[in-house]
């Protein structure tokens, strides 16, 4: 395999060439960010990159594998996304508030990445604190879906899904606080994953709604979804939300046989609101999942059309109390001229943060306050409580969960700029399941006039295993994860 057609592998083919020493881990990275230069100025995908620090890293790798062969993983190469804290990197979260932030220590998925030998290729585009669907909210410009330059990449891990789609990284990592990595994946035609809450740590990974956000990953394919998964899953004390268990490694499960699972279709989902093309393409793909020998199964979600009203009321209220630490004093973006404290507060914060960001400081400042509290947010509680009992409910009668995972495709720059409230009601099949805290993936399951749609699967809280067994093996019976987009097809190496 030469090296253009091993950089278009995944994960698993870096890891064998690796292995086989016939190419270091300072030649992929160095091909990589030659990628990375030719795509930047059209894409967009980074904030950040360092050549000189990625290549201090593959040397790093490189020395690993010497030292030990056994280390299978040194050397591959993944692009982070902005809100992860890594020591020595500029770290923004998307915004002018953080702009000139370097952070002065590793977020625990870093640190996990970082002890197996993975080299950070730079850092990913995304929407100012992980708040958008579109990567339009970056201070640092939209991302371009590589497809198709005219439209988003969905978002917020925008930036991330771009760069694995164009072939610029095998795999990127992602936040997830309402559909940031499936909805990404699904448009930019790769596979994503969002775990369990509670599996991966959020230690050092810049707060938006702390009860729904939790780090994940992208990458080519199921399989890589998995090994990668591994490597950032565990407990970790400095997480108070992080959950202590042993479960079996997903990549040692993954060619499980899948025959007789009960794929659970919720009959809310493919009515009013899903798109005519995005709704054949996923139908079909259950029906893929039928031939393999699995069992369709109707199931009812019926809260799940209230999940909307209740996540702009919850993380609107969680982000308005995790951003008042960025105030000019502590953290951020500090104002040239004030007279006293509060206008050094007013002035930092208004210039510091992007209008959506405010909007959400603003909701939620609203909900949380002495007379609404009950009316809101309260209420916004209880309705997590019964979505959350739906999928209780769904799991009695089946394993997984199959659906679509946006209702259209990517749409094009610009749509929706004066109208958020649009943009928030294409997130109505992602938010039940940050609500609820399960696992969900989102896999390439066709095309819908020449743009990805993504295949959604949910799983019960602690089922990663079960649902990477059930990509894994659609990814054997089909050929939609290998498509790649023809405009990055001519990138050198
Ligand atoms: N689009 C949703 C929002 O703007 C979800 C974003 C996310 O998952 N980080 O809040």
């Amino acid at each position: 395999m030469n090296l253009s057609e091993l950089l278009n592998q995944g994960v698993t083919a870096l890891s064998a060439a690796l292995g086989s020493r016939e190419v270091s881990a300072v030649e992929i990275a160095t091909a990589y960010l030659d990628r990375i230069e030719q795509a930047q100025p059209e894409l967009n995908a980074f904030i950040t990159v360092d050549r000189e620090h990625t290549l201090r890293d593959a040397t790093l790798a490189d020395s690993m594998r010497a030292a030990s062969p056994g280390q299978s993983l040194a050397g591959i190469p993944i692009a982070q996304k902005d809100v992860f804290c890594a020591k020595g990197w500029r770290t923004t979260a998307g915004s002018h508030m953080l702009e000139n932030f370097i952070a002065p220590y590793d977020s625990a998925v870093v640190q996990q990445l970082n002890k197996q030998g993975f080299v950070t290729l730079g850092r990913a585009n995304m929407d100012e604190f992980a708040m958008g669907s579109s990567n339009e909210n970056s201070y640092f410009g939209p991302v371009k879906n590589p497809w198709d330059l005219s439209r988003v990449p969905g978002g917020s891990s925008g930036g991330s899904a771009a760069a694995v789609a164009a072939g610029l990284a095998p795999a990127a990592t992602g936040t997830d606080t309402g559909g940031s990595i499936r909805q990404p994946a699904a448009w930019c035609g790769i596979s994503g994953i969002k775990p369990t809450y509670g599996r991966v740590s959020r230690f050092g990974m810049i707060a938006y709604a702390s009860s729904l956000d939790q780090a994940g990953i992208f990458a080519r394919s199921a399989q890589d979804l998995a090994i990668l998964m591994d490597v950032i899953s565990g407990h970790d004390p400095r997480d108070a939300t992080s959950v202590d268990r042993k479960d079996a490694p997903c990549a040692k499960e993954l060619d499980k046989d899948i025959r007789g699972l009960r794929v659970g279709i919720p009959k809310q989902w493919f009515g009013e609101g899903l798109s005519a093309g995005v709704k054949i393409v996923v139908e079909s793909a259950i029906q893929e999942l039928v031939m393999m020998g699995c069992e369709c199964v109707e199931i009812d979600l019926p809260m799940s059309e209230q999940a909307i009203p209740a996540y702009y009321v919850i993380a609107p209220a969680e982000a308005s109390s995790n951003l008042s630490r960025f105030d000019g004093v502590r953290f951020g973006h500090r104002a040239a001229q004030y007279k006293d404290l509060a206008e050094l507060y007013e002035r930092s914060r208004g210039e510091g943060f992007g209008p959506e960001v405010k909007r959400r400081i603003l909701m939620g400042s609203y909900v949380l306050s002495h007379g609404y509290y009950d009316a809101y947010y309260l209420q916004a509680q209880r309705v997590r409580r019964l979505i959350a009992n739906d999928f209780e409910r769904a799991f009695m009668l089946c394993d997984v969960i199959a659906g679509p995972v946006a209702p259209t495709t990517a749409f094009p720059l610009g749509s929706f700029g004066a109208d958020p409230v649009q943009m928030y009601l294409a997130d109505l099949y992602t938010i039940p399941v940050n609500l609820a805290g399960l696992p969900a993936l989102s896999i390439p399951a066709g095309f819908d006039a020449g743009m990805p749609v993504g295949l959604q699967l949910i799983g019960p809280w602690w089922q990663e295993a079960r649902l990477l067994q059930t990509a894994h093996a659609f990814q054997i019976a089909t050929d939609w994860h290998t498509k790649r987009p023809a405009l990055y097809s001519g990138l050198k190496p």
